[in-house]
């Protein structure tokens, strides 16, 4: 047996998932998959609490995963069995927040535009609103004081970053983390914060309990964390003292830290710097050759020039970035004068959490190759990436394994590449072993916002999920059906005769429901 990682194993040539075949699962369950380990959700978060509680003597210590990067309610269910809390954002993710168990005061509700009616939910829940924006904590005054309740808020706060001058991964123009971070939309800029605080903390239905900032993964360094960190810091230290000696309860970091294997950004940074420094001028002095010649050349350079091997950088781990994150925190606060004794330190981990709990699984339909005029090689699957877009929007390049021949030695570079009609290359131009059809493709890393994200194009039904607790394997999700994808349509009554016509000649068509 090998080890890949807590949860990842191989025995046999076979990907396992905890004890179980991945193989079997696809037979079991169907293909394309995504599969969940419910014990490294349950590692995940005893690591994340463990390694920040070190360093964090003062108070408790929340982890509050963010629920947009997995909003299954099983897996939600598992993580408040545990005790976390969650980073939340919509009126969706509030109610299965509540429905599923997660304590109210360890709910962090951010996002700007709130409605009334979203704000109303918050303040009857009790749960913690993190302000976004200047007009919210009149609005929630008005509507606790109709509620005859006291809100309990944060501010999302947004220092400036002058020492994060490294390029930011987020962008794929070269752009400084300092001034990716100002484009970010959120958070309230540091100029409103003096006076919005001192008007606060004279609201009688306005609790303000502490203050909360979120920049994203913009690099996965603990040099970021430090930078990051330390103007946070300052900033507190800042505030406390404009307000008066303010002493805020809980001071929350966000999330934003890396997933180990770190798929994030690894393609586009790749492709960007290649192509534009070193394939695309070879590719314009191959003109000078023969029509021949030069699309030879492009095949060998595409075979050994453009091919591509993920991850061979790691993340730092959690417990490095526990220590580099806190330390700097509360040096920088302590060093401001704040009295830390008390405060609750609560952080909303995503991708760094989530990322290496899922796997998705896809069946190969064919292995295409052509020779000529270029060489390409394709591992055509029957997932498509539609269904993993939060990897497409982040230019993500996930490590896989085949899942039945995990050994087998790499014979071909390859596109593989998913069944829409888009070119649809999940991964380009990796190394693969002999292909052939019925292999299994595990992509790993897909714990956090793949499955979150999947879409309908070219009218896919989207994949079940399956939850894995050592040799047990449930649906948490179901498959859906042709008839779940076009569930919302409606043709009103006047086209009515031409659909049915088209129904007659099509009879295996899902039912269209006329509208009256
Ligand atoms: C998205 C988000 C997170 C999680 O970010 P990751 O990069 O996945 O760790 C945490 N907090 C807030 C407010 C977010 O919007």
């Amino acid at each position: 047996m090998d080890i890949i990682d807590d949860s990842l194993s191989v025995r046999d040539n076979h990907l396992f998932i905890e004890e179980r075949d991945t193989t079997q699962l696809v037979e079991e369950f169907g293909s394309p998959l995504f599969v969940v380990s419910e014990n490294q959700l349950r590692r995940n978060y005893r690591r994340y609490h463990k390694a920040f509680k070190k360093y964090w003597p003062y108070g408790p210590v929340d982890v509050l995963p963010a629920n947009k990067a997995n909003w299954n309610t099983a897996v939600r269910t598992i993580l408040s069995e545990e005790g976390a809390g969650a980073d939340i954002y919509s009126q969706g993710e509030l109610y299965s927040a509540l429905k599923c168990n997660v304590k109210p005061e360890l709910i962090s509700v951010n996002g700007g535009g709130k409605s009334d009616e979203m704000l109303r939910q918050c303040i009857q829940a009790g749960v913690r609103i993190t302000i976004e924006d200047v007009d919210e904590p009149q609005r929630i005054n008005d509507i606790a004081k109709s509620l005859n309740k006291v809100a309990k808020v944060r501010f999302r706060v947004k220092p400036d970053f002058p020492n994060l001058w490294k390029k930011t991964d987020f962008a794929l123009e070269s752009t400084s983390i300092d001034i990716a971070i100002q484009v970010y939309k959120s958070g309230i800029p540091a100029e409103y914060l003096e006076e919005l605080g001192k008007q606060v903390l004279q609201m009688k239905h306005v609790e303000l309990v502490g203050l909360h900032f979120h920049a994203g993964r913009n690099h996965n360094s603990l040099w970021f964390w430090r930078g990051l960190m330390k103007r946070y810091g300052q900033l507190v230290v800042h505030l406390c003292k404009a307000w008066g000696g303010y002493k805020p309860q809980e001071l929350d970091i966000g999330g934003g830290f890396a997933s180990y294997r770190d798929p994030h950004s690894k393609l586009g940074l790749r492709e960007d710097t290649l192509l534009t420094y070193v394939t695309y001028p070879l590719e314009l002095a191959m003109y000078a050759l023969t029509v021949r010649g030069r699309y030879k050349g492009m095949s060998t350079m595409i075979e050994k020039v453009m091919d591509k091997i993920p991850g061979k950088q790691r993340a730092p781990t959690i417990e490095e970035y526990a220590e580099a994150a806190v330390t700097t925190f509360k040096a920088t606060l302590l060093e401001g004068g704040l009295d830390l004794e008390g405060i609750r330190l609560q952080l909303e981990p995503g991708r760094s959490f989530y990322g290496d709990t899922g796997i998705h699984l896809a069946k190969v339909k064919k292995f295409k190759q052509q020779t000529q005029p270029l060489k390409m090689n394709w591992v055509l699957t029957d997932t498509t990436y539609f269904f993993m877009a939060g990897g497409v929007y982040e230019y993500n390049f996930h490590e896989f394994k085949i899942a039945n021949k995990v050994n087998a030695p790499a014979k071909h570079v390859a596109d593989i590449v998913g069944h829409s009609c888009y070119a649809d290359r999940i991964l380009p131009l990796v190394h693969v072993p002999d292909m052939e059809e019925g292999d299994i493709v595990a992509f790993l890393d897909m714990g956090a916002y793949q499955e979150a994200s999947a879409s309908n194009f070219n009218a896919l039904p989207r994949p079940a999920m399956v939850l894995v607790k050592d040799d047990q394997a449930e649906v948490i999700k179901e498959a859906e059906s042709i008839e779940d994808v076009y569930r919302r349509d409606r043709i009103p009554q006047r086209l009515m005769t031409t659909a049915k016509d088209h129904q007659e000649t099509q009879k295996q068509q899902p039912q269209l429901e006329a509208t009256e």
